[in-house]
């Protein structure tokens, strides 16, 4: 299958590690490779893209401030350097960020934050409004209060997951490597490095070897990990070099690095799970104006609601049916069903109004929504 050109794509996560963010030597962050790259996201930005970045560094950042000496870091230390870190690592990303008239913000997420359902959505709807106000989302896993057993550890998984929640079509891994190579590079000089990478095979995984460094946790274990996650959700991804200036023009400049293919877009992606795998929790039914509209590809609204059913929490999936009570389609609702009951048949503003929040309008957006696609119930 032919490369894909990074122009093709709308809505891009890039994941920057700590080796390339921190110069270990001087122990700071090496600041003009950064505005280089800031440059580069500014102009995808600016071609009407929607960027988000996974920023790793802060444990590294905060060790080099601290002065901390050499050597693995007990548990309560890196949480610690990572609360000084993390703060100059917000601070350089706001920065150079603004010399493009982009506002940064700054994404904290724990593990639970991206697996449970709630707080997911909850961290969904946030990076969706950020994108929404063209700001640039700055995101690194909440070091500081994770703990072993409950944490992601490596950013590069922590950015699949991400992608993944932001719906985004590609992800970016910016690394002390190029790519994915047959053999360990540093082994073997005859080592290939693969262009493309259709699936995550068996041999695939075999070949990721364990290429750490002594500053990014992630190795290429790590990455075939994140490969998996996002190209089972929909998301395609590669791996580049970020040890150039640009590395971003340089990838649309047909630079080396591995891509590695989803089979589906996101959205697609999405419904197939919307569509196969979630038991219905409730059903909507809704009036005829409202079936035309979902028919037409629109979000279900508040208005359109003529009945509720069912215990559901916000994020369940749902039966849609229409006002003969035949199924429509299925989807993941917004709100709870004490609050859906609450706001049905009413505006939209009304029922902020009604919930006293300014939440979503939507009681299921259109994305999270398959039309006649669904088994019959
Ligand atoms: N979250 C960690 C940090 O910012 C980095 C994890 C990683 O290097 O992948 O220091």
């Amino acid at each position: 299958m032919a490369r894909p050109k990074l122009k093709d794509f709308r809505r891009i996560v890039v994941k920057v590690g700590s080796s390339l963010l921190v110069d270990a030597a001087a122990g700071e962050v090496r600041e003009a490779w950064l505005a280089a790259l800031a440059a580069d996201l500014a102009k995808l930005h600016a071609g009407r893209r929607d960027i988000l970045v996974v920023s790793s560094g802060s444990i590294a950042l905060g060790r080099s401030r601290l002065k901390l000496p050499r050597g693995p870091l007990k548990l309560e230390e890196s949480q610690a350097a990572a609360a000084v870190g993390q703060i100059a690592l917000a601070r350089i990303w706001a920065k150079v960020l603004a010399q493009h008239k982009i506002d940064a913000g700054q994404i904290l997420v724990t593990l639970q934050d991206t697996e449970e359902r709630r707080r997911y959505l909850n961290a969904r709807s946030t990076i969706a409004k950020l994108l929404e106000w063209r700001s640039i989302p700055i995101i690194n896993e909440n070091d500081t209060v994770a703990t072993n057993e409950i944490r992601y550890g490596d950013n590069d998984r922590l950015a699949a997951r991400v992608a993944t929640m932001a719906s985004a079509d590609l992800l970016i891994l910016l690394s002390d490597i190029d790519g994915l190579y047959d053999s360990p590079p540093g082994a073997n000089p005859n080592a290939k490095l693969i262009p493309v990478v259709e699936s995550v095979s068996a041999d695939i995984e075999a070949m990721a070897g364990a290429a750490e460094s002594e500053l990014s946790r992630g190795g290429m274990t790590t990455k075939i990990e994140a490969a998996k996650i996002a190209t089972t959700a929909g998301t395609h991804m590669l791996i580049a070099s970020g040890k150039i200036d640009h590395p971003l023009q340089a990838i649309a400049d047909g630079g080396r690095c591995t891509w590695f293919l989803t089979p589906a877009n996101p959205v697609t992606a999405r419904k197939r799970w919307i569509a196969g795998s979630l038991e219905p929790k409730g059903t909507l039914t809704i009036d005829a104006g409202a079936v035309m509209a979902l028919r037409a590809g629109k979000s279900l609204l508040p208005a359109g609601v003529i009945r509720v059913d069912g215990q559901f929490a916000r994020g369940d999936a749902v039966i849609v049916r229409g006002p003969d009570t035949h199924e429509i389609g299925r989807g993941l609702v917004a709100y709870d069903a004490d609050n859906a009951e609450l706001i049905k048949g009413r505006s939209s503003s009304d029922a902020a109004q009604i919930l006293g929040i300014s939440g979503r309008a939507e009681m299921i957006h259109r994305d999270d929504l398959v039309i006649g696609a669904a088994p019959a119930a």
